[in-house]
């Protein structure tokens, strides 16, 4: 079982004295900013020259510097940018910044676990990983709670890299709901496995295989859609709040029978095995230096694919058809 840690198990008093850098006022940033910041830590936002968030951050009440000179100020620095900018920015504005005793934190582990980023070895190295988006993160805290989150510790230089991750969590509000230990392994492999094979790849494919299914028999595009992807979010929400069989006991038994007969041969051992294939492009690497190396050729399959996806039928149609449910606009 995983060991989780609430407010009683945090110190704050690790953090005394320490100045905390919090690079990227985006939607992780501005929730760490604001919330440490009402928690009585000493944070300071860095951001580029010319960064319209340096209004919004000045506006909250934080005080804003360069990147630099934030990493630079900062005994804790963390890397709340997006991860595929990371190494560089580290290279070239955070490295020059951190002593030996400093902190490098990170919300997801993606550069330190497939070594983009390779700390010195005379820092922590940490990462405090929320468990929902930044806004949450926000309005949880404000609310008096917080979003459970992970803590992992990668490199422990000064003795207490696991003591600083807890105390920032604290000040984030994450131990008020509980913050469970994890590797950078762990936290990177499955985040990468969970998005490819369950949450964005499969989920998006299954839809659009049943709406093809559907279509290709002679059915109305538009009833397609409304079945296989409009409903998703009925069911996922059901999921959500109750769990799988809690799902199972709102809909009818008419689903139920089906859902319990034919949902393994959807994904049956064949899809099973496609899985643990992707799980090894994860854990070999295969996957990070794909991803890379497609950053490198500034994205030319990922654009590519980007438009072939978005011709298809169900993105144009749904399009229209959501352009018919009012309370769907923004
Ligand atoms: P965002 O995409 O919201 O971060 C955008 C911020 O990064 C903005 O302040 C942006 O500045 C700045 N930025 C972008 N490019 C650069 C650059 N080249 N140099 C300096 N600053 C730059 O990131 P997220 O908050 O989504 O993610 C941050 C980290 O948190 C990632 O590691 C992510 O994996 C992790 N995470 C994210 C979660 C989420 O729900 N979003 C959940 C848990 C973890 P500008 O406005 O000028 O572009
Ligand atoms: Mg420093």
């Amino acid at each position: 079982m995983a060991k989780i840690y609430y407010d009683k198990d945090a110190k704050p008093e690790v953090l005394k004295g320490q100045k905390i850098a919090i690079i990227g006022y985006g939607s992780q940033g501005h929730a760490h900013a604001q919330n440490l910041n009402d928690s009585g830590l000493d944070v300071v936002v860095g951001l580029r020259d010319g960064d319209p968030d340096v209004e919004k951050a000045k506006a909250a009440g934080l005080e804003v510097a360069l990147v630099e000179d934030a990493a630079k100020a900062g005994d804790i620095v963390i890397m709340l940018i997006p991860d595929d900018v990371q190494a560089r920015v580290y290279g070239e504005s955070v490295l020059p910044g951190l002593v030996s005793g400093n902190a490098l934190f990170f919300a997801h582990g993606f550069n330190i676990h497939y070594n983009q980023i390779v700390p010195q070895p005379d820092i922590d190295v940490v990462m405090v990983a929320p468990k929902g988006p930044g806004p949450m993160v926000r309005q949880m805290y404000v609310e008096g709670g917080g979003v459970p989150s992970l803590v992992a510790v990668y490199q422990d230089y000064t003795g207490t890299a696991l003591e600083r991750g807890l105390a920032y969590a604290k000040g984030l509000g994450a131990t008020r709901a509980g913050v469970i230990e994890t590797t950078f392994k762990e936290e990177t492999e499955t985040d990468l496995f969970g998005e490819q094979a369950v949450l964005c790849g499969g989920c998006s494919e299954l839809v659009k295989a049943g709406f093809d299914t559907l279509v290709e028999a002679g059915y109305q595009p538009e009833i397609a859609y409304f079945e296989c992807l409009h409903e998703l979010k009925l069911i996922v929400d059901l999921i959500h709040y109750h769990g799988i069989s809690g799902m199972r006991q709102r809909v009818s038994d008419t689903a139920e029978y089906g859902d319990l007969t034919r949902g393994p041969r959807v994904i049956d051992q064949d899809v099973r095995e496609e899985m643990k294939r992707i799980l090894e492009g994860v854990q070999s690497g295969a996957f990070a230096t794909e991803w890379v190396l497609e950053n490198q050729a500034n994205r030319a399959t990922m654009e590519a694919l980007r438009r072939r996806e978005a011709a298809h039928p169900i993105e144009t149609l749904g399009k229209e058809l959501r352009s018919m449910m009012t309370w769907l606009q923004e």
